[in-house]
């Protein structure tokens, strides 16, 4: 079959690799000049099964009015979104009940497992480098009531098949020697043994390479403008450069999905959320830090990459938004510098890497794969704040089902169909 794919994130290059391995003929299309230049960039790099929770959790409703308009807020509603906002949001809110939250952090998790699985047999067959390790996550806490509600959650994630283990505050500081009680406190924390790190934009730029090997065949700098479509099935795509024409589409354009779905009436209800990143580089740290930490209070996530550090967090709903405002960027290099304060030291004049990039996410925090109502439409989108622990999953989930096999696991949670 020929298959055009639509976006070359982390979704569309996982998708056009497996439908490649199972002997397709495949285009993958996107307006940038390579692979993983809009979201995919440069994230947290984190593949965290144990961090699979939708955002919207039971009482998000009222953090977010209290966090409203504020600057310094780790969540921030700007005004100006809210009318772009109003069903998706009120869905966003339903979600958020506690039983809808827990059966939504289920389906996350058991894709994010399962997703693990995906990279362990990529990395045996073709073991390229992407800065990966092994070495786990911890999350750091900062109040005793946090850590408690953290050590009485530990039963739920072993049930969900993730391993966990609370750590003192001795041990946090054993496990990660670069961290330091900064002004800001550190109580304990919770270590996840099975959770991965690496660099999505090198893994995505490799995996693209490996696909082209296979045949796949790359278009960059190509707009798509619209699907073309007659008798409820598409025709070809209308782009910059001119048609394009297959027998099956995949969309994976992102948080640009559904502007691209409207013209065929296909209402996904997903919506941009930006999030910011920082990297430094650290070749002159006396003490570099190895483990990857995500800091519960300030919301952001911090992982060594080899010789640099990335620092990725915060959430602002601003519509499609994607300037880098420096305020934010501060929030997070001061989060750095509290927890790292080698990070501080020479800063001035130093390249800090600054980048945004918007999170396509769901009403329900649960990513959108699989058929639609167009007969040889299928989607692979939606996957928030969770894309890099979810691509490898995702991409053989789908590819999967437009082959025809049987998905490793049941499509039904994650089909268009649940709204
Ligand atoms: C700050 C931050 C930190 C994050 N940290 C993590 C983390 O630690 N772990 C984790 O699991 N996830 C993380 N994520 C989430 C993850 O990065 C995303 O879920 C993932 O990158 C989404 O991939 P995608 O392929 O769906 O979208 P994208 O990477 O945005 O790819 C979509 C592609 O479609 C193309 N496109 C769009 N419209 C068109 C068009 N009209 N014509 C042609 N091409 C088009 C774009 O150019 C783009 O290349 C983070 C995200 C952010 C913002």
């Amino acid at each position: 079959m020929k298959i055009i794919v639509v976006g070359s994130g982390l979704m569309g290059v996982t998708t056009a690799y497996y439908l490649s391995e199972q002997g397709h003929e495949v285009i993958v299309v996107d307006r940038q000049p390579g692979p993983a230049q809009e979201t995919s960039f440069a994230n947290a790099c984190v593949l965290h099964p144990s961090q699979a929770s939708p955002w919207n959790h039971p009482g998000v409703a009222w953090q977010i009015l209290k966090w409203m308009g504020k600057e310094n807020s780790p969540f921030l509603l700007r005004p100006s979104a809210i009318p772009s906002l109003l069903k998706w949001g009120l869905t966003f809110l339903h979600h958020s009940k506690p039983e809808r939250f827990h059966a939504n952090l289920k389906v996350n998790t058991l894709l994010a497992n399962y997703n693990i699985e995906c990279v362990e047999e990529l990395k045996k067959q073709h073991p390229f480098d992407y800065c990966a390790q092994g070495l786990g996550s911890m999350k750091v806490l900062g109040n005793e009531q946090e850590l408690e509600i953290a050590i009485e959650q530990i039963a739920l994630f072993q049930d969900m098949g993730i391993e966990c283990k609370a750590l003192d505050q001795a041990e946090v500081f054993n496990k990660e020697p670069a961290l330091v009680e900064n002004g800001s406190k550190l109580v304990g924390g919770i270590f996840y043994p099975k959770d991965q790190t690496g660099d999505a934009h090198e893994f995505c730029q490799k995996l693209a390479e490996l696909a082209k090997l296979k045949q796949v065949e790359f278009k960059y700098d190509v707009n798509v403008e619209e699907f073309l479509t007659a008798n409820n099935k598409i025709t070809g795509i209308k782009t910059s450069k001119g048609d394009y024409s297959a027998d099956a589409y995949v969309l994976a354009a992102g948080s640009y999905s559904p502007l691209l779905a409207k013209s065929l009436k296909l209402k996904l209800p997903i919506r941009p959320i930006k999030g910011y990143s920082i990297t430094l580089e650290m070749d002159d740290w006396e003490l570099k830090p190895q483990m990857p930490v995500i800091d519960e209070e300030a919301h952001v996530a911090i992982t060594p990459l080899g010789n640099r550090l990335r620092a990725a967090g915060t959430a602002e709903l601003n519509g499609y938004n994607s300037e880098i405002n420096a305020h934010r960027i501060q929030m997070v290099l001061q989060q750095v510098i509290a927890r790292y304060p080698e990070a501080g030291v020479n800063i001035e004049g130093a390249n800090i890497n600054a980048w945004a990039g918007l999170r396509p996410t769901t009403a329900d925090g649960v990513p959108i794969m699989g058929e639609t109502p167009i007969k040889n439409l299928y989607l692979n989108t939606g996957h928030g704040h969770l894309g890099w622990s979810l691509a490898m999953a995702s991409g053989k989930i789908v590819a999967d089902i437009i082959n025809g096999s049987n998905p490793a696991i049941s499509i039904a949670p994650y089909s268009l169909t649940r709204f």
